[in-house]
């Protein structure tokens, strides 16, 4: 069979960039050796970078109410037990800074991997994915043309053919150990052992604070929706151990505790130092493994990684870029990831278990989420001098950011005006004849002074969000300026 893309993975990697990619019409094919998600949840914290994106393929609807309180997420304290003495907070950027800025139109949200994953997949289905779980790829090569991929669901192997493939199989990605690509990082960290477990614990869930790090026993938290996760040394624990190690957590034995499943985790931080080969791109853990922390990065880092390849190849596919725009997935993505890692270890966020965070620079969660910079060939005018990430109302609509958010009208955000293809943001007619023959959108919106622009500026906004160009004020020629920005940035070559 044919598909323009096959995705090896069906975990929030691979199912984001299924559905990222059947909603910009691309023929999408996915094939996934499980039969459905692990009974086991690993992720619950979904920024609202992320939620943006969920936004923008009408899934924000899909989601449950969030929990998380502004700023970031969940809050995490020490302490005797869950019911027990509290003790101090431990702050993902200390001090917890509260911005009165709203950077987005959405929040994250508190939802459990199983139940996240299954809401991704419908969607990707409904926009037409053709998505194969109990199916396994055996083995792939690619040549100049296409990549040839054996997989196996229930009956004999056969064949797909795919013009490129996304490899978001998970960190021990046999695809990117065939291709040979090798990491960077701290490497191998520990291993932990988890009980999840169901009990009625609403009570103790107040002020935002659900994460505990109850002494002498481990890492106790909530995934929001009655089951708890206790995290504990790697040993082997018969059950009577477990529902004690439980009751000593919770600081009472006079609860109904039902026993869902253990897990076991190897927890390890590096990044490939490459993010594709040839026509296969890597995408999520196959690309980066970052160790859990309330920067929520593993996940929600793979599922924007899936959102900034899925535009490009869906660009490239339609010819209406070249095949050089993907070159600009690695040179964009790759050091965030790097960033991620290093600001994991920046924190005091349990991963520096034998010491003080590393030096290094700290960022804001917001400068984290919203506000990263992407250097490549698709951004003019993002030197090597501006730093990797930054508040957005510092950037102040700098090419290689996310376009800022503002309301353009009661619901509906500067960031509900992009996602479908190449839009000119200004608030002068001349601009819209300047964009016409490029067929680029027009957008005229009033608050220009949020994308640092006069009245007479515009900007040039990818389609996926991100501020590709910008003239502050009129050019002596609009029209071949922004034609020549055009077509470097959609080209991804200079
Ligand atoms: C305890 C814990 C808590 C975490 N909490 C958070 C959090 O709150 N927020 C957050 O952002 N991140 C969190 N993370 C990290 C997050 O879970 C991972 O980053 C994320 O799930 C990785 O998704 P993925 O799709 O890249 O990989 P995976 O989920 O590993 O999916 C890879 C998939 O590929 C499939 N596969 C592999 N090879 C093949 C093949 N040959 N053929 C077919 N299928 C194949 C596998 O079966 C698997 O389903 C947590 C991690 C842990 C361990």
């Amino acid at each position: 069979m044919k598909t323009q893309v096959l995705v090896v993975g069906g975990g929030l990697a691979g199912t984001s960039a299924a559905l990222f990619l059947a909603w910009r019409g691309v023929d999408v094919t996915l094939v996934e050796k499980h039969p459905g998600s692990s009974p086991h949840p690993r992720a619950v914290g979904f920024n609202a970078r992320v939620g943006e994106l969920l936004r923008a393929v009408g899934l924000e609807q899909e989601l449950p109410a969030s929990r998380m309180s502004k700023g970031f997420g969940v809050r995490r304290v020490r302490a005797e037990s869950l019911v027990g003495k509290r003790y101090e907070e431990t702050f993902w950027t200390p001090p917890a800074e509260l911005s009165d800025v709203e950077y987005s139109p959405v929040r994250g949200v508190g939802v459990a991997q199983d139940r996240m994953e299954p809401i991704l997949r419908d969607k990707a289905r409904e926009l037409g994915a053709d998505i194969r779980m109990s199916t396994r790829m055996l083995e792939f090569a690619q040549d100049d043309e296409g990549v040839t991929a054996v997989v196996q669901g229930d009956g004999e192997p056969y064949e797909i053919r795919a013009d490129y493939l996304v490899a978001a199989d998970g960190h021990r990605s046999p695809v990117r150990e065939q291709l040979g690509i090798t990491r960077t990082g701290r490497g191998f960290m520990h291993t932990s052992r988890s009980v999840l477990f169901r009990a009625p614990l609403d009570e103790y869930l107040k002020d935002g604070i659900g994460q505990f790090v109850i002494d002498d026993v481990g890492f106790l938290t909530t995934y929001g929706d009655g089951r708890w996760v206790l995290m504990l040394d790697d040993r082997e624990y018969t059950e009577p151990e477990l529902r004690q190690k439980i009751f000593q957590a919770i600081g009472r034995d006079d609860l109904d505790v039902e026993i869902i499943t253990t897990g076991r985790w190897t927890i390890s931080a590096s990044v490939a130092d490459r993010f594709g080969q040839g026509r296969v791109f890597l995408a999520g853990d196959a690309a980066h493994t970052l160790p859990p922390s309330r920067g929520g990065f593993g996940a929600n880092v793979g599922i924007e990684d899936a959102h900034n390849l899925a535009w490009k190849l869906a660009a490239v596919l339609t010819g209406e870029s070249r095949p050089s725009l993907l070159d600009t997935y690695d040179a964009e993505r790759r050091p965030v990831a790097t960033l991620c890692h290093q600001q994991i270890f920046a924190r005091n966020d349990g991963h520096n278990r034998d010491g003080q965070p590393d030096d290094g620079p700290l960022h804001d969660n917001n400068a984290m989420h919203f506000g990263v910079l992407y250097r490549s060939a698709a951004v003019l005018g993002a030197g090597p001098d501006l730093p990797p990430a930054q508040l957005p109302e510092q950037w102040n609509g700098q090419p290689g950011t996310r376009a800022p958010h503002v309301w353009v009208e009661p619901g509906k955000s500067t960031l509900d005006l992009f996602q479908r293809g190449w839009v000119l943001v200004a608030n002068d007619e001349l601009w819209a004849d300047a964009a016409k023959p490029l067929n680029v959108r027009y957008e005229p919106v009033a608050r220009l002074d949020a994308f640092g622009l006069s009245e007479k500026g515009a900007s040039l906004i990818r389609p996926d969000g991100y501020v590709a160009w910008r003239a502050t004020d009129l050019p002596d020629d609009p029209e071949r300026e922004l034609a020549e920005a055009f077509r470097t940035s959609s080209a991804g070559t200079r």
